[in-house]
């Protein structure tokens, strides 16, 4: 509590009381450390590109730049980490655009097929340079939602991405939209590692990895599921995901049909 204390005085300036406020401020508190905690997380992954590329750098400057191959494989670690640091700045951007509600959701009919189906095409050279079988399967005709195209072409890309990084080479992934009263259901299922139990109520977290080195060496920013939940939450929607170790993960959204 903060306490808040004013003098009360009588007509002869005589102090008869006092008027004490008190103010509840776990709330504040709990926001100020999620806060600095967030911070400390954001500058911690800015970081270690940061060091990384300087690094490289410094050692190309101090000589190994005369050894042309050296050079070649120093300058694609320094390409690699600057990607990194785009996505992940990209990837606050778009977090803190909709949590500020700065980005405006333009609600308007929309074609989960049409948003799948483009994503899907987007992912055609990773999905062949892993030889994945990948099977879309929905109702047809399919009901239209109201949502803002861009925002869920980025929920499919995040959960599509996923799947992909995370599933081995000649894996299977099963994209399925289901009608269920006034919603559908679409879920992203793969045949990869598969994710712990006791994790699964944390992957929508920011920067919650369950193999930190494993998700950097994708390239991963550990923003991609929160992102998710946030864009499905601000369309009245939600996720969930289920998963077992060496068997796959399904991860699922919901969307109010019109
Ligand atoms: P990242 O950029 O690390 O992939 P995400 O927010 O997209 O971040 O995911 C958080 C974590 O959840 C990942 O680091 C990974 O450990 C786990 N994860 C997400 N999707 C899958 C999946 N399809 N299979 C296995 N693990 C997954």
């Amino acid at each position: 509590f903060r306490v808040h204390a004013v003098p009360r005085k009588d007509h002869h300036e005589r102090i008869e009381g006092a008027i004490v406020v008190f103010h509840d401020v776990t709330d504040a508190r709990n926001f100020d450390q999620i806060r600095s905690a967030f911070v400390g997380n954001v500058s911690h992954e800015l970081r270690t590109p940061l060091t990384s590329i300087k690094g490289f750098v410094e050692t190309l400057l101090d000589g190994a730049m005369e050894n042309s191959d050296t050079c070649r494989r120093f300058l694609s670690i320094i390409d690699t980490e600057t990607n990194r640091l785009t996505r992940l700045i990209e990837d606050l951007l778009t977090l803190s655009s909709i949590e500020s509600q700065e980005r405006i959701v333009y609600l308007k009919p929309a074609c989960l097929l049409r948003s799948i189906r483009n994503v899907m095409n987007m992912f055609g050279p990773q999905i062949s340079e892993k030889s994945l079988h990948v099977e879309f399967i929905h109702p047809y005709p399919m009901p239209l939602i109201q949502a803002d195209e861009d925002l869920l072409g980025q929920v499919f890309i995040n959960l599509l991405d996923n799947a992909i990084k995370y599933t081995p080479r000649q894996g299977k992934i099963v994209i399925q939209c289901q009608r269920r009263d006034s919603r559908i259901i679409t879920t992203v299922k793969d045949s990869g590692m598969g994710i712990p139990h006791e994790s699964l109520p944390r992957v929508f977290e920011r920067f919650y990895r369950v193999d930190k080195a494993r998700s950097r060496q994708q390239g991963g920013t550990g923003l991609g599921l929160s992102i998710v939940k946030h864009i499905v939450e601000s369309h009245g929607g939600e996720v969930f995901v289920d998963s077992e170790i060496g068997k796959g993960s399904t991860f699922g959204v919901s969307f109010l049909v019109i």
